[in-house]
């Protein structure tokens, strides 16, 4: 396959790239490095590998009449026009479940974190500073309240989770699941107000944008701490600040920004809040996992079979 031309949009795993150019005639960031060069290849380009973050814009997908897949390294895909790819026939594939764990983990370890202020407790021992006497107290975790705003696979998981920290979990969706024992609330501002821990873990993109915003944290309390493993986007992340700089919430626990790798200094100065540069599956078992499905989408899809994980929208005819 490697008379296949595929572009990449965005720099790539070190556990993607070597399996692609293995394959393929790879192309990195040409649309971005080498406009004239781009020019040349875009007619014959059948493929795009991109990460979560990518942007894969309609402009994008027009430049390239050839255009077969785009197979994105990550379960979320906000930055690509489906619709557009969809419009062109062009299919669409995400790595799904074999990041759940490692999300769901990262979710309590954010809500422990902050909780307990274990960051804090970090540097109270190694700046000598346990002598002069303890810490300020805590809050506990076990058997407290927790909401999650979104109850797909990585919910799911983060909810059993809770349990085993016999905490009672309710969640709000689009829409509430026979299948899910949880209390459903019908929007993230009744949840918010029966919960003690209000973690966010839906999808980006539109739909999304500032679900959170201030009277979802005006319900969540003095005492609520907010973690967010989604996008920053569904954040309305001026609200939180002003939210956290009033004592509106309590604390909170963040692995995703509006503008990253760019964080405000206002979220970063504050003492209650823990902060993670956008790690929820970064792993070395759950990367090499998504890799390998990132790539064998792409290969499946060459060979002429079936794509192994395509995006709900690219699953269904019409
Ligand atoms: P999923 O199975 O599709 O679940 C998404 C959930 O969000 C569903 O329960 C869905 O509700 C709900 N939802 C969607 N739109 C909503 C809205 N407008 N209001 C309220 N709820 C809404 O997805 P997943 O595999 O769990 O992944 C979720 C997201 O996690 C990804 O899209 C990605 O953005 C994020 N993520 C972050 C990291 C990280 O590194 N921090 C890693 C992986 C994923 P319905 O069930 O009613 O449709």
């Amino acid at each position: 396959m490697s008379h296949i031309d595929v572009l990449s949009v965005t720099k790539l795993s070190p556990l993607l790239e070597p399996q692609l150019r293995a394959v393929f005639n790879l192309h990195d960031r040409v649309h971005e490095t080498d406009p004239a060069a781009f020019a040349k290849i875009a007619p014959s380009i059948r493929g795009i590998a991109a990460s979560g973050e990518s942007k894969v814009p309609a402009s994008l997908i027009a430049q390239l009449p050839a255009l077969e897949i785009i197979s994105v390294f990550g379960v979320g895909y906000d930055g690509v026009d489906v619709a557009a790819a969809k419009a062109r026939n062009v299919m669409v594939t995400h790595t799904p479940n074999v990041l759940n764990d490692d999300v769901a983990d990262l979710a309590i370890g954010l809500m422990l974190a902050a909780a307990r202020q274990l960051p804090a407790a970090d540097r109270y021992v190694k700046e000598g500073q346990w002598p002069n006497g303890p810490m300020p107290l805590a809050r506990k975790v076990s058997g407290a309240r927790l909401g999650i705003v979104g109850m797909g696979r990585i919910g799911q998981a983060i909810a059993q989770r809770g349990l085993a920290f016999n905490m009672s979990i309710a969640y709000t969706a689009r829409s509430a699941k026979a299948d899910i024992p949880y209390q459903y609330f019908p929007n993230p501002t009744a949840l918010a107000a029966e919960c003690d821990y209000l973690v966010v873990i839906t999808p980006g993109g539109a739909a999304t944008r500032k679900l959170i915003n201030a009277e979802v944290l005006q319900a969540l309390g003095t005492k609520g701490i907010l973690v967010n493993v989604a996008r920053g986007s569904v954040v309305d992340e001026a609200a939180l600040i002003e939210a956290l700089q009033n004592g509106v919430i309590g604390g909170a626990g963040l692995d995703v920004f509006e503008s990253e790798p760019h964080v405000p200094e206002a979220l970063r100065a504050f003492p209650h809040v823990v902060l993670a540069p956008h790690i929820g599956s970064a792993t070395s078992q759950t990367r090499q996992a998504m890799a390998d499905l990132a790539f064998n989408n792409l290969k499946s899809h060459f060979e002429g079979h079936a794509v192994y994980t395509p995006v709900p929208e690219c699953a269904h005819k019409g």
